[in-house]
């Protein structure tokens, strides 16, 4: 798709910084460097050093870096120039200036660079969506699948599967052309043997729980227990500021209160919640609703007990659930006498800090154990549903009789793939995903 107009933004953060990135995109991108450039030829992605002129004044605007990238290898598959000017705020503002007043020259809309790589097949919507999450990371697993989701891998595995079922749609339509004639015995069996390989591979893509979507929003980690367990005095240490108020006085914490940290590359969000208790108190009792409700999604939950209440390993509550860790705290008041300490359960004192690097160490192995980085997970929710209707589709082949239905099941489950991949028109659907990049992007 060529876009008749061009588009310039600043590509890197708004702010005082040492260099600064402007990027132009478009049909009219060489008119920059033969207008407002003193040289006139730019070698072919190579950087040179030139001055920005303001073509109306002649007013020398910055010495700049210049690279040019003619079209089709750049980012968006058009002409694109990158100016690495001073990131003063003066420059970017001059320049800025200086490109609005250039004929056909537009600033650019959020995401506008990455949509026209879209439509130029510089990128599937995959990778597009991939870009935006690498943008968007904080921690360095986060980076990484986003880093691999943007080279391709859920592109090249979901095109695997789309070949696959379009070699069946050959055979059956092969056979719709010769349908008066002797179909052979076994060709639906065939069929049906390629397809269950096909649906065997998405069904495993799609039990991956949930792996890549929590890696991309955080791994939740809620922290219950009585009132004055400790829950808030952990949450602090863990996130080494003060976050939660710590007091003496139950209930204390009415509200949910998150610590976003950064261990061992996953992100992972600890949610203190409100004491759970019986009380009268209308705030009080929202705020345990709400922890209530936060634990059940968690995926971990911290129970908190107090070693005190701990006097023979029978006071040692056992976990309510399969992800629900025993934390037994303020070992410093009342070290355990218990020699054997059950699986899932840790003795901490979060006023010392004793056991907490232990536990750190824990929630890593955990994480590690469920986690493998270099698979590509799901890592959005609309790929699932698609996947799930590409399922669907598949699986009503093994009723059909008709060969033709059968096509038609199979180009529908096609179809299920290529909107993952943005191959069919879903307009709609490119509102929503660029809307999400900044602009410059
Ligand atoms: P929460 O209600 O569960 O959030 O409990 P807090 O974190 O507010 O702690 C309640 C009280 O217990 C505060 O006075 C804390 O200083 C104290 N506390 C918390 N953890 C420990 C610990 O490991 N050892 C000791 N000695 N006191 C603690």
């Amino acid at each position: 798709m060529t876009h008749s107009t061009t588009i310039y933004a600043l590509s890197s953060a708004a702010g005082r910084a040492g260099v600064s990135v402007i990027r132009i995109s478009g049909p009219e991108a060489k008119s920059f460097l033969q207008q407002c450039t003193e040289k006139k030829d730019f070698l072919p992605r190579q950087a040179t050093l030139t001055a920005i002129i303001d073509p109306q004044s002649r007013e020398t605007l910055d010495q700049a870096i210049i690279i040019f990238f003619p079209a089709p290898h750049s980012f968006t598959g058009e002409d694109v120039v990158e100016l690495h000017v001073h990131g003063s705020l003066a420059v970017i503002q001059d320049v800025l200036q200086t490109l609005s007043n250039l004929q056909n020259y537009h600033l650019a809309a959020a995401g506008e660079f990455s949509k026209r790589a879209f439509h130029n097949n510089k990128m599937d919507l995959t990778e597009i969506e991939g870009l935006a999450d690498l943008i968007e990371s904080e921690t360095s697993l986060q980076r990484r699948q986003a880093l691999q989701q943007m080279s391709g891998q859920l592109r090249q595995l979901y095109e695997e599967w789309r070949h696959k079922i379009i070699r069946i749609l050959a055979l059956t339509e092969a056979q719709i052309d010769f349908i008066d004639e002797e179909l052979p015995d076994d060709l639906l069996g065939l069929i049906f043997k390629d397809i269950a390989d096909i649906q065997q591979q998405i069904q495993n893509h799609l039990n991956d729980d949930h792996k890549g979507e929590r890696l991309r929003s955080g791994f939740h980690i809620a922290l219950i227990g009585p009132p004055n367990a400790g829950k808030s005095s952990l949450l602090n240490i863990l996130a080494k500021r003060d976050i939660a108020i710590v007091s003496p006085y139950e209930g204390t914490t009415r509200d949910l209160l998150e610590a976003h940290l950064d261990i061992a590359g996953y992100p992972v969000i600890f949610v203190d919640t409100a004491g759970i208790r019986e009380t009268s108190n209308p705030i009080e009792k929202e705020g345990i609703k709400r922890s209530i409700e936060r634990a059940e999604q968690a995926d971990i939950v911290m129970r908190l007990v107090e070693a005190t209440h701990i006097k023979t390993p029978h006071d040692i509550p056992s976990p309510k659930k399969k992800n629900e860790w025993i934390i037994i705290n303020k070992t410093d008041v009342k070290p355990l006498s218990i020699t054997t300490i059950p699986p899932h359960t840790w003795c901490i004192s979060a006023a010392t800090g004793a056991g907490i690097q232990n536990l750190i160490c824990g929630i890593k192995d955990e994480l590690n154990l469920n986690y493998n980085p270099s698979h590509g997970y799901i890592t959005r929710t609309r790929y699932r549903t698609s996947l799930e209707n590409c399922l669907q589709n598949l699986s009503e082949i093994y009723s059909e009789q008709d060969i033709e239905l059968i096509a038609e099941n199979l180009r529908l489950a096609c179809r299920a793939l290529d909107q993952i991949m943005g191959k069919v028109r879903v307009d709609d659907l490119l509102d929503v995903i660029f809307k999400e990049f900044c602009i410059g992007k």
